[in-house]
């Protein structure tokens, strides 16, 4: 069975009880009475499980947790404040000064910033490269190499990454491979193809409505046998190993990442985003089929479209081969000018201008002068960030409708 069809029946079965309250049940509070004191000291120790505290867990974003986790095929999930704190548990829960990322492909603008500008103030370098330079990643892998980082697609340059080989390329060097799957929950299965760690923004398609801003990281189980974290590489992971075995990626995020630095999700931003995750395959399995129908329309039209579905993309056959569920809702409009894409946009009808993606509204924004505004030329460049480029994300609109405004937009 395809993955919508299958986690349309799974997610509503997951989300509601049959007996009591339907919707999940929403727990905010910020702390929680243990009744004894013993209780109390069998909570902290582990042996009781009970809520300690909010900080380091809530009842309704272990249910959130827990559906997360069984969408990925992960032993588990932690889920975050946001996306970028999403990010944040999972890197430095596993870097130490003098560690070192390579990054591939993308890159979300938040992201490349925390890599190039934050992490570099902490002794952590990240060496960045496009998807297709297999050879160059391969000989920049060293032992204080400790995470291959990649995004699903490229936001916004729709560049497509070969995950499946990457992944054999962090596997025969023994480095974890962390997958931003932010713009492909369900299209793609980033573990399943080899991959150790996913990072999803939950403010976009999973949540879809702009209700909450959140975020998620699942894990794969540690094996019992060889596992590349049981090498040197990760030896501050170790003890975690010992003592929790499969649970230990879990474990250190949880200890090393939300509990020390607090990206923590609270319950109802958690309920918000289980709403949202149960519509999730209807939405995007119609989005993902509307963003094709536009892209060779407006591409039909003289429109300067970059999306894999078209011919001419450099990544169309991987696009079919690999993407059989599509790569989500974003597709890039060159306007050829700033003046022509603030015209396009302002014009438009339909779209919502704004820095979100994902929604159930058709977003746009210029990227040169808002996400991007602040990078130099050579970084531009290699993010595909052109003067008159617009990223747009498409809704749930009619894809005549979207059509139809789009060209009514870009007549001068
Ligand atoms: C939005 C986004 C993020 C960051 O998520 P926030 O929830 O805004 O913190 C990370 N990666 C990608 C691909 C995104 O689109």
């Amino acid at each position: 069975m395809n993955r919508f069809e299958e986690f349309t029946t799974r997610f509503v079965q997951q989300m509601g009880k049959k007996e009591g309250p339907i919707s999940p049940i929403m727990v905010n509070s910020a702390s929680f009475g243990y009744g004894s004191s013993e209780t109390g000291e069998g909570i902290f120790e582990g042996s009781v499980k009970k809520p300690l505290y909010a900080r380091v867990g809530n009842p309704t974003s272990a249910q959130l947790e827990e559906i997360l986790a069984s969408m990925d095929g992960g032993i588990g999930a932690v889920v975050a404040s946001s996306g970028m704190g999403a990010t944040a548990m999972a890197t430095l829960s596993l870097l130490r000064s003098g560690d070192e990322i390579i990054s591939i492909g993308g890159l979300f603008g938040g992201t490349y910033s925390y890599f190039s500008e934050t992490l570099t103030r902490f002794g952590i370098r990240t060496h960045f490269f496009d998807v297709d330079e297999f050879e160059k990643i391969e000989e920049s892998i060293n032992t204080a190499t400790k995470i291959l980082f990649l995004e699903s697609v490229g936001n916004p340059n729709m560049r497509l990454p070969d995950i499946a080989k990457i992944a054999q390329i962090a596997n025969r060097h023994g480095v974890a491979l962390m997958v931003d799957n932010t713009c492909t929950p369900l299209s793609i299965a980033p573990l399943a193809l080899g991959a150790d760690i996913i990072v999803y923004s939950t403010t976009k398609i999973i949540t879809g409505n702009a209700s909450s801003l959140g975020g998620a990281v699942v894990y794969r189980a540690i094996s019992e046998w060889d596992d590349k974290f049981k090498g040197d590489r990760y030896r501050d992971l170790h003890p975690f190993i010992y003592k929790m075995g499969a649970m230990a990626l879990i474990a250190v995020a949880k200890k090393r990442a939300m509990r020390d630095l607090g990206m923590s999700a609270n319950g109802f931003g958690s309920y918000l985003t289980m709403l949202g995750l149960e519509t999730l395959p209807l939405r995007l399995d119609r989005i993902v089929t509307t963003v094709e129908k536009v892209a060779k329309a407006l591409h039909e039209k003289g429109f300067v479209v970059n999306h894999p579905c078209l011919p001419h993309h450099p990544h169309h056959k991987r696009y079919l081969n690999n993407f059989a569920k599509g790569c989500g809702t974003l597709m890039g409009i060159d306007m050829g000018s700033k003046e022509a894409a603030f015209a396009f946009l302002n014009r438009s009808k339909l779209i919502t201008i704004t820095a979100n993606i994902g929604d159930s509204r058709t977003l746009g924004l210029h990227m040169a002068s808002t996400i991007y505004r602040d990078f130099d030329d050579e970084t531009k460049s290699f993010l595909g960030i052109t003067p008159g480029l617009v990223r747009i994300s498409i809704g749930l609109e009619n894809a005549e409708a979207i059509i139809d405004d789009f060209v009514n937009a870009a007549k001068i």
